[in-house]
C-alpha cells in the first residue's frame, strides 16, 4: 500500500472506527467498481452502469445520510473503488472530510446533485450560498444527476460509453413518465389539502414541482432539532386548516411527528398519520421501494391516499 496515499485517510479512519456498523447493500454487476453513499445514487449507477459496473451503496434502508458517519469498512470500500458517487450539497454532512481526501488517491469522485444548475436549486433556509440537497424529489432535476453518472462512467471506461449513453437516455425517459404520472395523481388532491407535513424538510423540491405546500417539523437537515416554536406554529396551522394527515419518514425517528399529533389534538383536531414516506433512504432491495422510481411512486400514492 502506498504510504502517501494512506496517511490522509488515517484521520477519517479514526472517526470511522468509533462510528458503529453501516448498513450497505451487496455489490451487483461487472468489473468497474463503484461505491455510492445513498440508495438513490446507487440506483442511478445500477441503471446506467448496467452489466459493466459493480455498484454498492454504503447506506441501506432506514439510514439517515445527514447523520451518517463512515465506518472503517466503508473507508476500505471507498479506497478500493474506481469511482465514488455521492449526493453532495452537504447531504452527507459528516463525510465531507473523507470526500475531500479521496480525489488525491486517483479515483473519480462525483457529487451528482451538484450537477443541477445553480438557478434550478432551492436555497437552504437561513444559510446564504447553500442549497437544499434533496434534489431527487424532482425527477426533472434528477436527470442532471443521471447525466453526471453517465459522464463519469464514460470518462473512466470509454469502451462502455455508448452503453452508458443509451441506458441513461432510457432512464431519463422513465423519469419523464414518472413525472407526468405524479403530476396527474397529485392533482387529484383538492387544492386546499395540498399540504405536506413531514418529519424534516426533505420535500421542498417535490412541493415546488407539484404545487404542494411543504412543512417540515425539523429543518432541512435532521442534524438540527425541532424548535418548540416551530411545533406550536405547525400545530396551529394543521388544526386551523384541518389537514387530514401528517407523515413520518423511514429514515427519521417518529418522535417529532408524535409530538405534533398530540399538540394538534389539544387544539381540538385529530390529524391522521399517513404511511411512512421514503425521503432520504429507499426501501429494501427486492421491494418496489428499493428502487428510485418505485419509492417515488410509493410516496405519491401514499400522499394522494392520505390527503384526498
Ligand atoms: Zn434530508
Amino acid at each position: 500500500m502506498n504510504f502517501a496515499r494512506t496517511v490522509p485517510l488515517l484521520g477519517a479512519l479514526f472517526v470511522a472506527i468509533f462510528a458503529g456498523a453501516g448498513c450497505r447493500t451487496e455489490a451487483v454487476g461487472g468489473p468497474i467498481k463503484a461505491v455510492s453513499t445513498t440508495g438513490m445514487v446507487h440506483d442511478l449507477v445500477v441503471e446506467i452502469g448496467g452489466g459493466r459496473v459493480a455498484s454498492q451503496a454504503l447506506m441501506g434502508p432506514g439510514v439517515d445520510p445527514h447523520l451518517y458517519r463512515a465506518t472503517a469498512s466503508d473507508v476500505a470500500r471507498l479506497e478500493s473503488a474506481d469511482l465514488v458517487f455521492y449526493n453532495g450539497l452537504e447531504l452527507e454532512g459528516r463525510m465531507a472530510e473523507i470526500f475531500a481526501q479521496l480525489p488525491a488517491t486517483g479515483k473519480t469522485v462525483v457529487a451528482v446533485a451538484e450537477r443541477v444548475p445553480v438557478d434550478k436549486r432551492l436555497a437552504y433556509p437561513g444559510q446564504t450560498g447553500k442549497h437544499d440537497p434533496h434534489v431527487w424529489f424532482d425527477p426533472a432535476l434528477w436527470r442532471y444527476a443521471a447525466e453526471a453518472v453517465r459522464d463519469a462512467l464514460s470518462a473512466r471506461d470509454p469502451e462502455g460509453a455508448p452503453g452508458y449513453g443509451e441506458r441513461c437516455a432510457k432512464f431519463v425517459a422513465r423519469l419523464d413518465e414518472l413525472d407526468a404520472w405524479a403530476k396527474s395523481e397529485l392533482a387529484r388532491v383538492p387544492e386546499p389539502s395540498r399540504v405536506l407535513v413531514t418529519a424534516h424538510d426533505a420535500f421542498g423540491y417535490f412541493g415546488r414541482r407539484y404545487g404542494y405546500r411543504v412543512l417540515g417539523i425539523q429543518g432541512t437537515s435532521t442534524a438540527t432539532e425541532a424548535s418548540a416554536n416551530t411545533l406550536i406554529r405547525l400545530a396551529d396551522e394543521v388544526a386551523k386548516l384541518r389537514i387530514k394527515a401528517v407523515f413520518v419518514e423511514s429514515s427519521v425517528p417518529t418522535g417529532t411527528v408524535d409530538a405534533l399529533k398530540k399538540a394538534v389534538r389539544s387544539r381540538g383536531w385529530e390529524v391522521g398519520l399517513g404511511p411512512a414516506l421514503f425521503s432520504d433512504a429507499m426501501g429494501p432491495a427486492g421491494d418496489e421501494t428499493g428502487t428510485y422510481i418505485g419509492m417515488f411512486r410509493h410516496n405519491v400514492t401514499s400522499i394522494v391516499e392520505a390527503l384526498r
